[in-house]
């Protein structure tokens, strides 16, 4: 298991390594402070997941980002200490597929590494899922709407695993986060709705009023079947 940090805060490389060493030694940790130096790393290295600041002393990291990405998929955190949501939107829109706002807690960070580099099932040994229009494979991620195919990041095909294993009824957002996560965080109701907006940018056809990927107001999320819609 290899991590890829591309970060120019020192004390937050001395953490991440820390947090490393300690609660996940088989990680071995690679790290930059320059944004030029993490697309090199991203491709020499093969990392298993990107953790990738957005201020950078070199380039910005959305740049760093639409360049990995032009030759990888690997799965790519963002890290931020703006917590404005168009900022985290933006980065999930040019492919980064989770994000955490500074400070974070090590755990947390940690959860959210091994969500994003959990092994995928071997194909077959997991059943597709079906509910009314959508088609999703967890094994391969692939999720067809009505037989088109939508391209998801491994955050949001977590959030809608769960979400279809359990249509019709309320996933609390404690139980969401525990599914998609491990463990439930302050903040991960918020990062849930980010993830949620953007499923739902790619799924509905007005996001504003959700007919698929309802939402319970104070409580959580359910996938509407099709006769609730
Ligand atoms: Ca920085």
């Amino acid at each position: 298991m290899k991590v890829l940090l591309v970060e120019d805060d020192e004390n937050i490389v001395e953490t991440i390594s820390m947090a490393l060493r300690m609660r996940w030694p088989e990680a071995k940790l690679v790290a930059t402070h320059l944004g030029e130096r993490g697309v090199e790393l991203a491709g020499d290295e093969v990392p298993d997941v990107v953790v990738l600041d957005l201020g950078l002393p070199d380039l910005n990291g959305f740049e760093v980002l639409k360049r990995i990405r032009s030759f990888s998929s690997v799965p790519i955190i963002i890290l931020t200490v703006k917590s404005e949501e168009a900022d985290i939107v933006k980065g999930l829109e040019w492919g980064a597929d989770d994000y955490m706002v500074k400070p974070f807690r090590q755990l947390e960070l940690l959860a959210r590494l091994k969500t994003l580099t959990r092994r995928q099932s071997p194909p077959g040994s997991v059943a597709p899922l079906a509910c009314g229009p959508l088609r999703f494979d967890p094994a391969t991620r692939e999720l067809l709407y009505s037989n088109k195919e939508v391209s998801i990041t491994a955050t949001e095909g977590h959030i809608l695993q769960h979400l279809m294993r359990n249509a019709g009824h309320v996933v609390t957002h404690a139980s969401l986060a525990e599914a998609v996560w491990g463990e439930v965080y302050d903040g991960a109701i918020n990062s849930l709705r980010v993830h949620i907006r953007r499923l739902r940018e790619k799924l509905e056809q007005n996001p504003n009023r959700p007919v698929l990927i309802r939402t319970k107001a104070g409580v959580g999320y359910f996938l509407a079947v099709p006769d609730q819609r």
